[in-house]
């Protein structure tokens, strides 16, 4: 079989060795406002706050670009420097980028890097016409959610235990079958509890029922009270319940010793090796990861596959399209976390899309799932307009 040269994806007028070398790399940090969310992630009615986020385009020589929307603002000057390490490599070369970026950011926790990383997996998609679930080799077409609220407040949106277990059944009714509350941030323990409580009863049984402090309680005792509503309640998992960080291996395996509930840690552990160290330190449960703070796509799959290993399941943190098709092409994994949402409706997620990708509360399909995007990359279209329009930093690196 012979194989015509015009069938090559490269432009005619670029040498092929050249042709895929990235070029040029944008990043943006923009804002977008949110209505119903008040400070520290308090779920509030009318109230109206500002949010941010990273955005970055990376095109090659012939003409192909790669973008993504996500990340920590506060990770930009990460995400320059990661740029500036890939700046001229083959574009299609994301392990030596994940080397090379790795060693860039060796004193830092590396939250920058992800952004880039996703953006590569996207323009290796545009540029091969396939999407990042078939470069994975991922099949699945609909993943099972969550509903992940808000904190709770002391007026309005979720100020009770009552004001949660309503919002779960609202949650059950338009479709989700996981619920996880985030409780309240005043390091107290008993309006947790009693939520905690209250929710096995309203809907234990019809959904699956998690609980995560944020590291808001302040001492491991704390920590086992709620855990021992949880087992109560029989709670699905119970995550990142004191102000530890989400880090002590011992005193999490400690923790294992004295409750029911499986817990999961590991969203505030950075990458690979920390996680696994936290892990075969007997730590956590199940293992956490996310594309946004775990080196990309890249570093997920690394650390879906060494859970994978050792038998776990492993939990991808908040929504996003890269999480959508790292969990598309993940086996051990259970459920896509819709955070953060509560009855006030506060969009979480920046309004950026021209076509229908949507992590809004009320998108949940009947059968309480999302979809994985088709097409090319992410298979998302990103309003480039509305991120120049409300950006507030931008570099370009060539
Ligand atoms: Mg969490």
């Amino acid at each position: 079989m012979t194989v015509s040269a015009e069938a090559k994806p490269v432009a005619r007028d670029i040498p092929a060795a050249r042709a895929t070398e990235i070029s040029k790399i944008d990043l943006y940090i923009f804002t977008y406002p949110m209505i119903g969310v008040g400070g520290g992630g308090i779920d509030m009615p009318g109230v109206k706050s500002e949010r941010t986020r990273m955005a970055v385009s990376i095109e090659t020589k012939d003409g192909a670009i790669g973008a993504y929307v996500g990340g920590q603002a506060n990770s930009f000057a990460q995400a320059s420097a990661c740029a500036r390490a890939i700046i001229g490599m083959d574009c299609f070369a994301r392990e030596v980028a994940y080397e090379r970026i790795r060693r860039q950011l060796r004193k830092e926790d590396r939250m920058g890097a992800g952004v880039i990383d996703i953006a590569l997996w996207d323009l290796a998609g545009q540029r091969l016409g396939a999407s990042v679930t078939q470069l994975l080799g991922g099949t699945r077409k609909r993943l099972k959610a969550y509903a992940s609220t808000w904190f709770g407040g002391d007026d309005g949106g979720l100020a009770s235990p009552e004001a949660y277990a309503e919002f779960a059944e609202e949650c059950y009714d338009l479709g989700y079958r996981g619920f996880k509350m985030h409780g309240w941030t005043d390091g107290g323990t008993r309006r947790d509890g009693d939520a905690v409580r209250l929710l096995g009863k309203r809907v234990g049984g019809r959904m699956d029922l998690m609980h995560d402090a944020a590291c808001h309680f302040r001492t491991f005792a704390d920590a086992l009270a709620v855990g021992r509503a949880c087992d109560e309640a029989g709670f699905y998992w119970y995550e990142d319940p004191y102000s530890d960080g989400g880090l002590a291996a011992h005193a999490h395996r400690r923790l294992r010793e004295m409750i029911k509930t499986p817990l999961l840690l590991g969203e505030h552990v950075r990458g690979l090796e920390s996680m696994a160290t936290l892990t075969l330190a007997d730590g956590t449960d199940f293992v956490r990861a996310d594309p946004d703070f775990d080196i990309g796509i890249t570093g997920t799959m690394k650390i879906a596959h060494f859970a994978e290993a050792l038998g776990l399941d492993v939990e991808l943190h908040a929504p996003g399209p890269a999480h959508r098709h790292c969990m598309a092409a993940i086996r051990n994994t259970n459920y896509y976390e819709l955070s953060m949402v509560g009855p006030s409706r506060g969009n979480f997620n920046a309004p950026v899309y021209l076509c229908d990708y949507s992590d809004a509360l009320d998108d949940v399909g009947e059968d309480g799932c999302f979809p994985v995007p088709e097409g090319p990359g992410l298979g998302v279209t990103y309003d480039w307009d509305y991120i120049r329009k409300n950006a507030v930093s931008h570099v370009c690196i060539q």
